[in-house]
């Protein structure tokens, strides 16, 4: 029984020394995610009681980014990490020593409950070539899948404070409503395209295209730099089908595009998977998918 109630002074006395100092540092809760787009879904569910920072930043590719040793400091003082949680390169090289930098750190994986596509990459062109079976990671990039990836976040969120799920739950349901009204946007806006098809050098589309009812074709195949007789191709399925642009992600080398765009007298158009303001820059991008349609 004494050693009961030293134990409970114990606690008490930790309590008492240590955490308010930590409460009153930040009353906000950490939350790391790994890409930008994740970092504006925790912010609109968190709002003013979380503080959200992002492992791959602005300008870098989730399929090559390294950590620094201060992002895992970040990390150990995180309450929540949001994780893509499909087969993106930067989650399957580096998780596991992030998730090590903190275990009491919950993980809200986003992609619970989204059914991923196969990266169904076709060599039409080329023979003997294998065929790739991975798993497509840009899940994100559909407002559909958005809604469900704010859900996971939101369940995350009330799992380290349950106290403020009320908070929470107001926040989500609002960012749904605008997600809903993004949707029906792109929706209208491609609603009278018959050529529902459009050119792309990285293939992080394929989820919109899904959603959407397009058509991806896309000139890099399993993350490799297009070769020449893929350029060739490329250039004339651009001429058959009519293709005056070709799409690139601002991360990539644009080289083997400009090749193409330059025989079809066409242009290069730079989309950006990773922009935070994920509503603002999916209207865009599907202003500019459309004025390619006809
Ligand atoms: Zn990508």
């Amino acid at each position: 029984m004494q050693r009961y109630i030293f134990f409970i002074l114990f606690i008490i006395l930790i309590f008492t020394t240590g955490c308010p100092q930590q409460e009153k540092e930040s009353d906000k809760i950490n939350v790391v995610v790994s890409i930008m787009p994740l970092a504006e879904f925790a912010e609109k569910v968190g709002r003013d009681k979380a503080s959200v920072s992002v492992m791959v930043p602005p300008g870098a590719s989730p399929h090559t980014y390294e950590p620094t040793p201060g992002q895992l400091v970040k990390v150990s003082k995180a309450k929540l990490y949001v994780k893509v949680g499909s087969p993106i390169e930067f989650e399957l090289a580096w998780l596991d020593k992030i998730l090590s930098a903190n275990k009491d750190m919950v993980v809200s994986d986003a992609s619970y409950g989204i059914e991923l596509m196969n990266m169904a990459h076709k060599h039409h062109h080329e023979q003997n070539e294998h065929s790739h079976t991975g798993d497509d990671p840009h899940i994100w990039l559909s407002p559909k899948n958005a809604k469900i990836m704010v859900e996971n976040i939101y369940n995350g969120f009330i799992s380290v404070d349950p106290d403020n799920k009320e908070y929470y739950a107001e926040n989500k349901k609002s960012y749904l409503e605008d997600l809903d009204s993004l949707d029906l946007e792109i929706e209208q806006l491609l609603a009278d395209k018959i050529k529902r098809r459009f050119m792309v050098y990285h293939p992080a589309w394929a989820y919109l295209a899904r959603d959407y009812n397009l058509k991806q074709i896309s000139v890099e195949e399993e993350g490799k730099e297009p070769t020449a007789r893929s350029i060739q191709f490329h250039i004339e399925q651009a001429r058959k089908q009519n293709i005056k642009v070709i799409f690139a992600s601002p991360q990539f080398n644009t080289e083997g595009v400009e090749v193409i765009a330059r025989e079809i007298k066409g242009q290069v158009v730079l989309i950006d998977p990773l922009e935070k303001d994920y509503i603002t820059n999916m209207k865009k991008i599907a202003r500019v998918l459309s004025d390619v349609m006809e």
